[in-house]
């Protein structure tokens, strides 16, 4: 691979798309090409955004409301606002409800009609994606012993790390990945447990990561344990 076309792996990288070699020189060069390191911690950033989004398919209930809005929808309805002075009969202001309702409708249609396709986000936001967009996440890469890939980001003004798996071996029957945040003496607490995707992909959030030494990752037993059981796989030093 030449030293130029290295620098177009990031997206394919960002997918969990490229073979475990060309992935393993890729992490190597993340290490030393600030320009790599960025634009793929905004493609991850966005990857992890989308899967999020395409995750949460929209009610059933919403999708026939929208699509009746479509339907019967020509153009966008101004919206009225009918100030309330003295006394309202009833139906002038069934006339305005119906006005509103049809300017909504209009709007979800243009909405839904620009989209393709309906979305739905949840409410608690995307701390994955928001730790590795950070302005101030530092990168880390580590390279698994047993094969596999990891990178770290972890971001100060988050309070948080994202680590981030590819190529990752399946744990084995009965085991699975946990993390770990280390103090400076090496004392472990313990974060999730994980296993990879059929693919060996996994991301992981590392709640207050930004105040950990370093952080390891051990197979254990099915549920995880309190303290590590076996040797980490690796451990990144956050110096
Ligand atoms: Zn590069």
């Amino acid at each position: 691979m030449t030293e130029r076309s290295i620098h177009l792996l990031t997206g394919a990288y960002a997918l969990d798309a490229l073979p475990a070699e060309e992935c393993q020189t890729f992490v190597a060069h993340l290490a030393e090409c600030d320009s790599c390191a960025t634009e793929t911690a905004e493609l991850i950033a966005t990857a992890a955004r989308l899967a999020l989004l395409t995750e949460r398919p929209a009610p059933e209930q919403l999708r026939a409301t929208v699509l009746r809005a479509v339907e019967r929808t020509r153009q966008l309805a101004p919206v009225v606002t009918t100030p309330l002075a003295g006394v309202v009969d009833l139906d002038s202001r069934r006339g305005t409800r119906r006005r509103w309702v049809a300017a909504v409708g209009g709007a979800l249609a243009a909405a839904a009609a620009i989209a393709g396709a309906v979305f739905v986000l949840g409410d608690e936001g995307d701390p994955v994606g928001d730790v590795i967009a950070a302005g101030d996440a530092r990168t880390y890469s580590s390279e698994l012993p047993d094969g596999g890939a990891a990178t770290l980001y972890v971001s100060a003004s988050e309070e948080a790390g994202v680590i981030t798996f590819s190529d990752l071996p399946d744990p084995g029957s009965g085991q699975t990945y946990q993390m770990w945040l280390l103090d400076a003496d090496a004392n472990a607490t313990p974060e999730d447990t994980f296993d990879p995707s059929a693919s060996g992909s996994a991301s992981v959030l590392l709640e207050g990561a930004s105040e950990a030494f370093s952080v390891a990752i051990t197979v254990e037993p099915d549920g995880g344990s309190s303290a590590p059981t076996s040797t980490p796989l690796a451990t990144i030093a956050l110096a």
